[in-house]
């Protein structure tokens, strides 16, 4: 009676483990520490190139990247607009062993898109928040910081936080990509990283991340290599094996120069250029699924 009675119990403390914690004991990547990164960028108002809260926050990136990597880099340009505007954008490049030859290159976009334009025509002219769209690769680049700083990696990893990626008019290729067409311009070709990838609206609640049509087209092997990691760690629920739409994003200028680049994008958000982009929209759970997968690549 006594035996049978601690094997329920056992089997319920099991149960209670698997439902709720399952998620924070797979992987080194903390999402609640993620989250709090969105939150401290939307407490900067929206990111847009030329105003208070872009600067500010730009300082704010800069700062974090000092106390974790073991170099930082900023690329500081001017970009004039077809509007003939002159925008002050900065790269953030954060690296940890730069001294090896053999490196990562991780990238995601700081700078939020300065109008709602898939909102109703009164919100339209707004800035959006960003929280997903902007705050949470960042987050999540930070976060991959942090596990680095408590556990160096094995081969060299560049953060790279690109600006200007969402400022102008995608469907005319216009003042858009500007930070990583910047960085792609700069960058020396004989040494190109192992692999490059763009994380990009990675903190959808509802995580469901396709394969990105350009990144299947032109660097399948680093789409196989992420996605194969996703389903080691038991996370194919969230990274599907589907090829879903091509999406013009920060990848193509570094594919362009001849890096094998990806983008991870959830772009089935509800809430995409929305002024409804905003934190209750994201979790810590969703960080921390992508989070493990951007760690376990380096390790
Ligand atoms: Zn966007």
């Amino acid at each position: 009676m006594k035996g049978s009675r601690s094997i329920v119990v056992a089997v319920l403390v099991w149960a209670v483990a698997c439902g709720s914690g399952a998620f924070a004991s797979r992987g080194e990547f903390d999402g609640e520490a993620a989250l709090g990164y969105v939150e401290a960028q939307l407490r900067f108002g929206p990111r847009v190139p030329n105003t208070e809260g872009h600067r500010r926050t730009g300082d704010w990136i800069l700062e974090q990247l000092r106390a974790r990597a073991d170099t930082v880099v900023v690329q500081e340009f001017q970009h004039v607009t077809v509007e003939g505007d002159t925008l002050r954008l900065r790269n953030f490049i954060g690296s940890f062993r730069p001294e090896l030859k053999d490196r990562i290159l991780y990238v995601a976009h700081w700078d939020t898109r300065p109008i709602a334009d898939n909102d109703p025509p009164n919100r339209r002219n707004q800035p959006i928040p960003g929280a997903n769209d902007g705050a949470s690769g960042v987050a999540l680049l930070l976060g991959v910081a942090d596990a680095l700083r408590r556990t160096p990696p094995a081969v060299g990893v560049d953060l790279l936080f690109v600006d200007g990626e969402d400022y102008g008019d995608f469907s005319l290729d216009r003042d858009v990509l500007i930070g990583s067409r910047y960085y792609a311009s700069q960058v020396n070709r004989e040494h190109l990283p192992l692999f490059a990838v763009v994380w990009d609206m990675v903190g959808d609640r509802d995580l469901a991340i396709l394969q990105e049509g350009h990144s299947v087209r032109r660097a399948p092997e680093v789409v196989e290599r992420v996605w194969n990691k996703a389903r080691e760690l038991g996370y194919e629920r969230f990274f599907r094996p589907t090829v879903g739409g091509a999406i013009t994003d920060d990848h193509l200028p570094l594919l362009d120069a001849g890096i094998r680049a990806i983008d991870v994008i959830d772009i089935d958000y509800e809430y995409w250029h929305t002024t409804e982009d905003t934190i209750d929209k994201v979790s810590a759970r969703s960080l921390k699924i992508v989070g493990d997968v951007a760690v376990a690549l380096l390790r």
